[in-house]
């Protein structure tokens, strides 16, 4: 006999799977949304309708938790700022670390309830193992979120960093290891308390000295962990759904990590151990920048250079994203082309804060993707281009990260702006970017900085070219 609940889960999984791969495309993106959303509202109604069979108290509690939380979710969804993904993305993280940590205890408290023992009976070995690293995992994702929430969000400021940091990582992390294997053993509670106090602590102290610059990884890899927690207890709980999508975002996690850490030109492990990011920077502000002479022109004498272009390159950045200046970029290349004048889009794999982030602002403004090139389809072209409008990137273009070994960014593939016969710097004053490091293509012959916000600049662009 056919058994209707599996075919359902199964169909849910293959539902998440389809989102997964979906989501590599800007063009199936937003489907596969839809799809995963459709996968996740039928995994949650499917124990929903078991409990209408017969609903309790337990019933009407999962029911009140599911509607707040759901409605709490969709209104921080709608009106959630893009530049704000991370750090929400990293507070949802600390809730599934919790959620973790919350059914671990429970399943300990009361085993016979999810059908793993007796009333005071053993805990077989398979299930404690399971129980104890959902709620390590769990509360490592815990409070590494809620540091990562709180670094990307302004509230706690500098790395910090100490010496013998990572030694005493090390200790906390092997002490642990033998906390779970007596756990496993002797299933105290006492035990339980100290495997969740040792992870906590480890997960603060693995966020706390990663510098600025490596967060939106350390947030992808928080997201792998989150996947893994769930998994471990869906194992506990016997749940092959919760196993297969905790398993799914773990690997896709672990993957985007390290994606990222290829666009920087990083390995992993030093994100995780820390150090990147956390130099002091240097721009034309501080004592010992480079410096030189800049020069700087207003959005009248940006439009002219422009109209006399035959080809242009938009290099977006971050500052395009903060001041939300993609609308006006597409009204200034439809105008563009309307002259015959060649426009094209370049976009670094690690622009803005997330992978993604610039081709969802540009597919969110019509920009057509056959116009959108990835750094590898682009770099070559910068030398034959007579204008590149660089908005509001910076770490993205920045030559040192080929020319200085000194450099943090050194060995980061970069957008060869500065072989164009004219770059155009839009943002809004000298200030380094993300990597906190000067930019010495501010200083070159063909660089003129069109300081001011990009939305802003974008708007006087185009105003200046209906004029004339
Ligand atoms: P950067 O952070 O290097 O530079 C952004 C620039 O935008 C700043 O120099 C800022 O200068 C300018 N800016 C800010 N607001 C505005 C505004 N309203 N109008 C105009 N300009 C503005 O961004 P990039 O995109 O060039 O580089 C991304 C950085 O993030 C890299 O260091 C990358 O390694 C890091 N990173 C990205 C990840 C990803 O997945 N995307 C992952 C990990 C790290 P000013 O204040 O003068 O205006």
């Amino acid at each position: 006999m056919i058994d209707s609940q599996g075919v359902i889960f199964v169909a849910i999984c293959v539902l998440f799977i389809l989102t997964l791969k979906g989501l590599s495309s800007s063009n199936t993106a937003k489907k596969s949304n839809l799809i995963g959303m459709i996968g996740m509202m039928t995994a949650i109604l499917i124990p929903l309708l078991n409990g209408l069979k017969s609903p309790g108290l337990n019933f009407i509690i999962s029911l009140i938790a599911i509607g707040s939380g759901g409605i709490i979710g969709f209104r921080i969804a709608k009106k959630i700022d893009m530049i704000a993904l991370p750090q929400l993305v990293a507070a949802f993280h600390s809730l599934v670390g919790l959620a973790a940590v919350c059914i671990s205890v429970s399943v300990y408290l009361a085993p016979h309830l999810y059908k793993i023992s007796g009333v005071n009976t053993f805990i077989p070995v398979s299930n404690a193992i399971e129980m104890a690293l959902g709620a390590a995992i769990g509360a490592i994702t815990f409070t590494g979120s809620i540091i990562a929430f709180g670094k990307l969000q302004g509230f706690i400021d500098n790395p910090l960093i100490f010496e013998y940091q990572h030694k005493l990582n090390l200790t906390i992390g092997l002490i642990l290891c033998a906390v779970i294997v007596c756990f496993v053993i002797n299933q105290a509670p006492l035990l339980l308390t100290i495997i969740i106090l040792l992870a906590s602590s480890l997960g603060m102290l693995l966020v706390m000295p990663i510098g600025g610059a490596d967060m939106p990884v350390v947030v992808s890899m928080l997201n792998s962990y989150s996947g893994w927690a769930a998994a471990g207890i869906g194992f506990t709980l016997n749940n092959h759904v919760l196993i297969i999508v905790g398993a799914l975002v773990g690997a896709s996690g672990a993957i985007l990590s390290s994606i990222m850490c290829k666009g920087m030109n990083r390995s992993l492990f030093n994100v995780i151990i820390g150090g990147f990011g956390n130099e002091v920077g240097t721009t034309n502000n501080s004592p010992g920048a480079p410096g030189g002479t800049i020069k700087t022109c207003g959005p009248e004498d940006a439009s002219i250079i422009i109209k006399n272009a035959n080809s242009v390159i938009f290099v977006p950045g971050y500052g395009m994203a903060v001041s939300q200046a993609q609308h006006a970029i597409k009204e200034l290349a439809d105008i563009l082309k309307n002259e015959d004048i060649s426009v094209k889009f370049a976009i670094h794999p690690v622009a803005g804060r997330m992978p993604g982030h610039m081709n969802v602002l540009l597919a969110e403004a019509n920009i057509p993707y056959e116009d959108v090139m990835e750094i590898d389809e682009i770099n070559h072209e910068f030398a034959r281009t007579d204008v590149v409008i660089v908005l509001g990137a910076n770490d993205i273009t920045n030559p040192s990260a080929k020319t200085d070994p000194t450099s943090p960014i050194y060995g980061m593939p970069v957008l060869d702006v500065d072989k164009a016969k004219t770059v155009l710097f839009v943002k809004r004053s000298m200030a380094s970017g993300y990597a906190g490091i000067d930019n010495p293509l501010f200083y070159k012959v063909n660089t003129m900085m069109v300081l001011g916000d990009a939305k802003k600049v974008c708007e006087g662009i185009l105003q200046a070219m209906k004029m004339y």
